[in-house]
């Protein structure tokens, strides 16, 4: 018989999609075996074809509000699938309902079953326009159930409490992580979010479009300062949530100018209408991560915004924008 230790095995939904993939790649590193469930609706198989023949990695095409049928044993689930920019929740309503919803109860009875720690991917949208700044995780939130946003938020909101209740009444081991704006590679470029919109506008020498008079303000996470935030979170033994992200705050006014000046652009920045219900602020209280975790964000945003102008670069030399 063997001696050598076996290999926790993960199952990542939504591991074909920006934060899934990066998860996919930071757990095979840290020797796990990765099976990730995808039904690409939003998610990508060009972001999971550097590990597809790695013996560690399997892939699962399948929509996880349908009941998730994995063979085997599984150590950890983390429950990424969902569309996640405002454009793709405006587009597929309710498929971001339903997945929030029927797909976290299909991952947590998958959690039951098997024994597995779960860890829900939620959002700093829970905390809607927020109303206390910046957001520590006590705070209820300020969300418009019925508006245009209400169906992400609304979803990730039941999502919490679904996980919750599973935890408490059928002592599944749970974790949850409230994601606030997080850039990197792999971001789709057409997801309507501000970072591919700026860094593609910008590049191409096409005017930026700032929403709103753009002094909303953002805080912006590069992608392996979250993954690792995650990783240490579902290794710790904290079942309330916490909040992952980047205190750095800017106004989106500034942001532009900011992707203008290291993007070598001279695009002009005009302003269109600011989305329905868009927060006016939001910057995370990351005290808890930091306790518990012992985590920090150490990317400066000027060398991840780097990284990911240089990684836009590649697909319009490769004709692919
Ligand atoms: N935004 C913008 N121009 C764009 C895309 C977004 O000014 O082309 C603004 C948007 O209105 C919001 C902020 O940038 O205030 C961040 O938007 P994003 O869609 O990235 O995510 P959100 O933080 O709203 O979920």
């Amino acid at each position: 018989m063997s001696t050598e230790k076996k290999k926790p095995v993960s199952v990542i939904t939504g591991g074909a999609g920006f934060l899934g993939s990066h998860l996919t790649d930071h757990l095979l590193r840290e020797g796990h075996k990765v099976i990730a469930i995808d039904n690409l609706i939003t998610g990508n198989l060009d972001n999971i074809a550097h590990v597809r023949e790695n013996p560690d990695f399997s892939f699962i095409e399948h929509d996880v509000t349908k009941y998730i049928e994995v063979p085997g044993n599984i150590d950890f689930i983390y429950h990424f699938a969902s569309p996640a920019s405002p454009i793709d929740y405006l587009e597929l309503p309710i498929q971001t309902l339903k997945v929030g919803a029927l797909g976290t109860h299909n991952a947590l009875g998958l959690a039951r079953a098997k024994k597995a720690r779960l860890l829900l991917a939620s959002t700093s949208e829970i905390y809607g326009d927020p109303l206390v700044h910046p957001q520590p995780e006590s705070y209820w939130g300020n969300v418009n159930p019925i508006g245009p946003r209400g169906v992400y938020d609304e979803a990730k909101r039941f999502a919490e409490a679904i996980t919750m209740a599973y935890n408490r009444y059928h002592g599944v081991d749970t974790r949850i992580v409230r994601i606030f704006n997080t850039y990197g590679p792999r971001m789709r470029p057409h997801d309507g979010r501000v970072v591919p919109a700026f860094i593609t506008q910008a590049l191409k020498g096409e005017p930026m479009t700032v929403f709103g008079d753009g002094k909303q303000t953002r805080s912006f996470c590069y992608v392996s300062d979250l993954i690792n935030g995650i990783y240490r979170l579902s290794q710790s033994d904290e079942v309330n949530p916490v909040n992952i992200g980047n205190p750095r705050e800017m106004s989106v006014l500034e942001f532009a100018e900011k992707i203008r000046e290291l993007c070598k652009s001279t695009s002009q920045i005009i302003f269109k209408p600011l989305p329905v219900d868009d927060p006016k602020i939001r910057q995370p209280n990351i005290a808890r991560a930091r306790e518990i975790l012992s985590w920090e964000p150490r990317m400066d945003l000027e060398d991840g915004l780097g990284t990911t102008i240089d990684y836009f670069k590649s697909l319009i030399d490769k004709g692919m924008l």
